[in-house]
């Protein structure tokens, strides 16, 4: 039986009915999910629609992530993994370092390498197609999701392709999907600060309308915690919202925790629980045209991630095995979990445990195998 809906935030009632009703959200209902105190309310909402849409069902992958190179052109605040080309740490892997690191550090069948990367000056655009071409030669049955909307951009720069040219030929090679980096905050204010090197907020999405059309379905992200306030926050998402309705390209939102440690932004405090609930529960209730939201245990901790599944999120990621970008930025989570792990810690919230492959079709698997539902 549904529990009843209780606060004693009067802002919040309204948007319960709403939200009850089915229903979507607009600004000033989302400002008052960022202004209220009540994070139990905000996520007892946000689990009526997580339930909603998927019951008791708890998302995870058995993937691999593969980092080509950290060597990079734009110099973000944000982050602590790009190096100058000279610099201490700097690497690019050489391509058949890349499809042995592909191989290595696993004992169970990957379904998805996720490969993204810094905006290498040099490297023509030939290696990276490649290097995924090399990868589904040797992986077949494995998803490449591959490259920002950032990285997209600066190869079609470089290669002086069309953002169009540069995603049909990725795509020929091999390229199945593409990640939600990137996205940080849209607003011009904050992307200034943050990463004024990057492509701006509308690039970023005319990049996914652009992927979107040509049948690549991608993720979503919104890096929060650092400079960004509620107005921004809620403007990223509900941009967001309308490039969904109108490509219906997206699969999940992730609500990605700044991690300061190592970066020109060191002096910000870190995210609090609070803050990673919050954002799990708040992008669920607005985002009603996305059918999952992640909680990446990577970023905000196992422990958290667990907690989400009550407050918004379907999805806690998967196994990663190797993780060099929030490493670097003082991430102290592992590099990887292993998939028993993973059910652990989605049984344990009381939910059922299910590993899907990257567009969400349900995984069987034996131990060194695995054949995916269509
Ligand atoms: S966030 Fe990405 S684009 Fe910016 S410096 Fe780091 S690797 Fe380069």
């Amino acid at each position: 039986m549904l529990r009843a809906f209780q606060t004693d935030d009067a802002a919040l009632r309204p948007v319960a009915e709403k939200v009850l009703a089915g229903t979507r959200l607009d600004m000033d209902e989302g400002r008052a999910l960022y202004r209220s105190a009540d994070v139990l309310a905000v996520g007892w909402l946000a689990n009526h629609v997580r339930e909603r849409l998927h019951g008791n069902r708890a998302y995870f992958n058995v993937n691999r992530h593969i980092n080509p190179t950290n060597v990079c052109v734009a110099a973000c605040r944000l982050c602590a993994f790009g190096r100058k080309k000279d610099a201490p740490g700097a690497y690019t892997m050489a391509l058949e370092e890349a499809w042995q690191a592909a191989a290595s550090g696993y004992s169970e069948a990957i379904t998805e390498f996720h490969i993204v990367g810094g905006l290498h000056p040099d490297l023509p655009f030939e290696y990276f197609l490649d290097l995924i071409r090399g990868l589904k030669q040797r992986f077949p049955q494995v998803h490449l999701k591959a490259f920002t909307m950032v990285e997209i951009a600066y190869l079609a720069k470089r290669a002086k392709l069309t953002i169009r040219q540069t995603l049909e030929q990725l795509k020929a090679a091999g390229v199945d999907s593409l990640p939600g980096g990137g996205a940080e905050i849209f607003a011009d204010r904050v992307r200034h600060i943050i990463c004024d090197h990057k492509i701006d907020g509308d690039q970023w999405l005319e990049t996914a309308r652009l992927a979107h059309r040509l049948g690549l379905r991608s993720n979503a992200t919104m890096l929060y915690g650092h400079v960004e306030n509620d107005e921004d926050r809620l403007d990223h998402l509900l941009r967001l919202r309308a490039l969904q309705d109108e490509t219906g390209g997206f699969q999940t939102y992730i609500p990605l925790a700044f991690h300061p440690a190592n970066t020109p932004l060191q002096h910000l405090h870190t995210t609090t629980g609070w803050r990673d609930i919050k954002e799990v529960a708040i992008g669920r209730l607005l985002l009603d045209n996305f059918a999952h939201v992640k909680s990446y245990w990577q970023m905000v901790s196992p422990k958290i991630a667990q907690i989400a599944l009550r407050f918004g999120a379907d999805d806690i990621d998967g196994t990663v095995v190797e993780e060099k970008i929030y490493h670097d930025a003082g991430a102290t989570t592992p590099q990887g979990l292993r998939r028993q792990d993973l059910i652990r810690l989605i049984k344990e919230a009381g939910r059922e445990p299910i590993e899907r492959d990257t567009l969400y079709r349900p995984v069987t698997r034996t131990e060194t195998s695995f054949t995916v539902s269509v």
